[in-house]
Order: C-alpha cells, then structure tokens, then sequence
C-alpha cells in the first residue's frame, strides 16, 4: 500500500519533482499549492495503465467521457482561490475523479463538492479515504444548483465549463467570497467574480479548455 501511494520509477518523488519545476516555471508561486501538488500521488487518481503518465502536465481520461485536470489548472486554479487568504468553506462543482479536491483540502477548512456522475463519484470517495482526506462533504447532485444548505461559501470552485456564470452559484457567495471557473463553449475562459458588499467584481485569467458543465445527473444502475 505505501508503496503504491509513493510511487516509483514514473510514479516516484523524482518525476514529481520534474512536475514541481515545470509548474514553477509556468508562473504558479504559493508554496503551500505546490507542496499539495507534490505530496498528492496524481498516479492513484488515473487508470493503472496511465499511471506512468500522472506526472506529466497535461489531462487524461478518468472513464464517463471525462478527465483530470492538468496539474498546472489544478495549481494555478487553486492559487487564484486562495490568493486573498486561505478559504474556510468551500464548494467545488465537479469533483471527478477527487484530484482537485484532493490539493484543495489540505489547505482550506472544508469543502463541499458536488459531482452528476455517481458512480465517479461513489469510487472519488473511496479513494479519498484511503487517502486520508476528512474535510470533504459528497454530493451527487447537479452542480448549476449549487448546494445552498452548507453555504455560503468563501470560495466556489467549478471545474467544467457553462456557457454563462450561473446565478445560483454567484448567489451562495458569502461577502468577500469568490468564485473561480471556466465559462464559454468553443473559446472558454477562466474567470474570478469576487462578491463584494455592492454587487459583483469580475477579473479575466486567461483561455482554458475544460469539458462542459452538463445539467441533469448521470446515476449508479
Ligand atoms: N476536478 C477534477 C476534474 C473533473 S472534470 C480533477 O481534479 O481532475 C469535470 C467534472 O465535472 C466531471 O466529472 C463531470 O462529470 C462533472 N460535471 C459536469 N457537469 C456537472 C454538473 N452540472 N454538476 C456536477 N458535476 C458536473
């Protein structure tokens, strides 16, 4: 079991470290993001037979026609959320197969995360576990309702992409609070809407490519 969570040969502490400094040089700075980044084994969240490619920077199938994110998404995602200081409530929109959950969770309170695909997210939790990660609360629901009843949030995470920003997510920001996502069809990109007393701020963070956020849940038959 240890050895399967620490990896070795293309899962080892060394081709992480390859990882570490290709993210370094693509820009991400906080130091706590990228120490989740090196201390979270990315291979136990793949298929076996992709494992060898976990360190490499880029998305790769989970299966249900979906991906994890490129780790620098996963860092640069994370480090926009925290760059105000650290979140204490959050909800993440798409939890897939938990990566992003997983990085997220040791450096905020808690966090909510929502997933339409259940038996993605039933094998997420599982792995979660055996990982140790405690500060998480499941949902299969779908993600355009957000999930008022644990909210409001600080932080809002969503990792696949709608067409606009949905006003149910803006709505369960508390003051302060923002939300960092994709949105767009063909030409996505990220943004960050900050609420502030008197309505919302909005900032461009660049192009991105996520899968789209689909309404309607996908369940365990
Ligand atoms: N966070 C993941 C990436 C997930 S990919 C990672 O760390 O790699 C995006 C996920 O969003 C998919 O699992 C997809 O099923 C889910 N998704 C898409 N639309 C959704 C919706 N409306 N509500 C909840 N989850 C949704």
């Amino acid at each position: 079991m240890d050895q399967r969570l620490n990896g070795i040969g293309m899962t080892s502490a060394r081709t992480r470290e390859r990882l570490l400094q290709r993210l370094t040089e693509q820009g991400v700075k906080n130091p706590a993001v990228l120490d989740r980044i090196r201390n979270i084994p990315r291979h136990i969240f793949v298929d076996e037979a992709l494992a060898s490619r976990a360190y490499e920077d880029t998305a790769l199938p989970i299966g249900f026609g979906q991906t994890i994110s490129q780790p620098y998404i996963v860092a640069r995602m994370t480090e926009v959320l925290l760059e105000a200081g650290p979140p204490s409530n959050v909800l993440e929109v798409g939890t897939g197969c938990g990566y992003q959950t997983a990085v997220l969770a040791g450096l905020v309170t808690r966090i909510c995360t929502i997933e339409r695909i259940e038996p993605l997210l039933l094998r997420t939790k599982a792995r979660l576990k055996e990982l140790g990660v405690k500060n998480v609360r499941f949902r299969h629901g779908d993600g355009y309702e957000g999930w008022k009843a644990q909210g409001p949030y600080d932080g809002i995470l969503v990792a696949a992409a709608p067409l606009t920003v949905p006003e149910t997510l803006t709505q369960q920001l508390a003051i302060g609070g923002r939300l960092v996502m994709p949105v767009g069809g063909d030409k996505q990109e990220l943004i960050r809407i900050t609420r502030r007393e008197q309505g919302f701020e909005r900032e461009r963070l660049g192009a991105v490519s996520f899968v789209p956020l689909q309404a309607g849940l996908i369940g365990a038959t």
